[in-house]
């Protein structure tokens, strides 16, 4: 099982990934995590990214797909991995499934979480940050116990919203989501790999639908 996942922030992604990964038994594969960590064990990928980056610039596919291909190979993976939040554009996804191929280990489905704009937009205006301890609540899925405040800090830990998490913000990051995603789908409509899976419901509810559809295959 070789799987993409793909969907908007605020879509449950990371928390379907993670299900479906324990169910399973396929490695997640997140490629900023595999990044973060090249960089910090300081291997020849990690220091040519980190010295890309020091510099402002965005880390080249070629090196993503090269970090993920080691990846597959260290930790002998290539017959079952989720890749969480890559490939992000068409160049990415050419690139992979090349190299997919060469290992003859081509993707076996791309799962996509579809919601609509209004259900992101209220999921992810909910969030409430703690000024104390740096907890992460949601007024609407995981509400504090006393309105307002952090159940770790109690009188300490007023909820704040993040500058960032304003309505317009938000708007804003799901247009560039859509605007780079889009020609992705399209791309794996056409390879025939793609799955949309209706992510508007509680958290149980979408994992059963993609349980469905992973077990259809
Ligand atoms: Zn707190």
């Amino acid at each position: 099982m070789r799987l993409v996942f793909l969907g908007p922030p605020g879509s449950g992604k990371g928390s379907q990934a993670k299900f479906v990964v324990e169910r399973y038994g396929v490695a997640h594969i997140s490629t900023g995590d595999l990044l973060r960590n090249a960089v910090k064990a300081g291997t020849e990928i990690g220091r040519k990214a980190s010295a890309i980056m020091q510099k402002g610039n965005l880390v080249p596919d070629e090196l993503v797909t090269e970090l993920i291909v080691q990846h597959l190979d260290a930790a002998d993976i290539w017959s079952r991995f989720l890749l969480d939040g890559f490939p992000r554009s068409i160049n990415q996804a050419e690139q992979l499934d090349a190299t997919l191929d060469k290992r003859m280990s081509p993707l076996t489905m791309v799962v996509h979480l579809h919601v609509e704009h209004d259900a992101l937009i209220k999921r992810l205006s909910g969030r409430r940050t703690c000024t104390n301890c740096g907890r992460i609540y949601n007024v609407y899925f995981e509400p504090p116990e006393v309105d307002g405040k952090c159940d770790d800090c109690e009188e300490n830990g007023e909820l704040m919203q993040r500058d960032d998490d304003n309505e317009k913000s938000i708007k804003n990051r799901l247009t560039v989501y859509d605007e780079n995603t889009k020609p992705l789908l399209a791309y794996y409509e056409k390879s025939g790999l793609l799955r949309t899976v209706d992510g508007s419901g509680d958290l149980a509810g979408i994992a059963e639908q993609v349980d469905r559809v992973i077990q259809e295959h």
